[in-house]
């Protein structure tokens, strides 16, 4: 079912439902990016629909909900350990098309890889419905129509498209779509999708074993500075580590976080003995790019990469991602030649 209502409308769509519902959208913060006249679009509850920034591509993504930078698991003392609570109330989770195809990868890392389920992954999935906003336009970057994540037809709640002072929304949940229908005009929806982006990768359907060797990766040991702000903001990058902090009082209580890791930075591959597997920051990026376009794939039968292009947008060092794909692309093909 689609309706039509106006700005005002909406705002009391969004506050009936947050009588059910707690929202989490990409808000704008001012001049909180990278330098003090930049803004960051990053994910957080709203209390108003005016907070919700559906015009710009967020620069976080909506796993800031599902997989917090820093998230306590579970208290302990000597005796007991209790669960952290969470908060019990549904989500509504604000995301565009390649964000929804990113809850894919994530719900696979986390609740399909191995015979366990991650319990505190999916105690936060199960409470998110997913809110997709259509996309009008392609944003820098973004190269979702290469990877086949440019058009999302099910999995959401409701979609959202801001057509002049209206919104159009696309409404397969019943009961929001009450909460629609008394506020705006029936009409059918189709929620926007770009069919075409300015970047385009091509994705090699194999990678031989020499472009693992190739030169290629030279470049990144002294491009890359190992910060992993591409991994903070990359819809799809899972990797974690657990600290335990013990409190000062009682040294013996404490808790133990689950907290972002990255394969890009320092320390990720570090062993017992004072081994280090990736030293280079060229063999870190082999390692997360041939990851996201090949090794996820094997085992999940779809690429990992989502092409949000978040990771080429928050770069200081302006590394372009979607050209090292094309790199490893056209290396795969002289590999593949001089095997013939
Ligand atoms: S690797 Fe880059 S383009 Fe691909 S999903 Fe992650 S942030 Fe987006
Ligand atoms: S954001 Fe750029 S410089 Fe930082 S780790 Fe990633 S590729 Fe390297």
């Amino acid at each position: 079912m689609g309706y039509i209502v106006s700005r005002e409308g909406f705002a009391e769509v969004i506050a009936a439902l947050r009588d059910k519902y707690r929202i989490i959208a990409p808000i704008r913060k001012k001049g909180g990016g990278r330098f003090t006249d930049v803004d960051v679009i990053l994910y957080g509850e709203v209390t108003d629909a005016a907070e919700i920034e559906l015009d710009a591509k967020s620069d976080y993504a909506p796993k800031e909900f599902l997989t917090p930078l820093s998230e306590t698991l579970f208290y302990f003392t000597e005796q007991e350990v209790k669960e952290a609570d969470l908060e019990p109330k549904p989500v509504l989770l604000f995301g565009r098309s390649c964000d929804l195809h990113a809850l894919e990868r994530l719900d696979a890392i986390y609740l399909r890889n191995g015979k366990a389920k991650d319990i505190f992954y999916e105690r936060r999935r199960k409470l998110v419905n997913f809110v997709l906003i259509g996309c009008d336009k392609s944003f820098k970057n973004c190269f979702c129509a290469d990877m086949g994540t440019n058009r999302a037809t099910e999995g959401y709640a409701f979609s959202v498209d801001r057509v002049g002072d209206e919104i159009h929304a696309d409404v397969p949940d019943a009961e929001i779509a009450k909460i629609f229908a008394a506020r705006g005009r029936e009409e059918a929806v189709t929620p926007r999708y770009v069919t075409e982006n300015e970047v385009h990768v091509t994705v090699p359907e194999t990678i031989p074993a020499a472009v693992l060797k190739s030169p290629l990766w030279d470049e990144y040991d002294t491009r890359c500075i190992n910060c992993g702000r591409c991994n903070f903001v990359c819809p799809t990058c899972s990797c974690y580590t657990m600290q335990d902090v013990f409190y000062t009082d009682n040294g013996k209580v404490g808790e133990r976080r689950r907290v972002a890791a990255s394969c890009m930075v320092d320390g990720y591959t570090n062993v017992a003995g004072g081994g280090q597997y990736r030293r280079k920051n060229g063999e870190r990026m082999r390692f997360k790019v041939l990851h996201k376009i090949g090794d996820f794939k094997k085992r999940f039968g779809f690429q990992m990469c989502v092409g949000c292009g978040r990771c080429d947008d928050v770069c200081p060092e302006y590394i372009s991602y979607t050209n090292i794909i094309n790199k490893v692309s056209a290396a795969a093909q002289d590999a593949g030649k001089e095997a013939e």
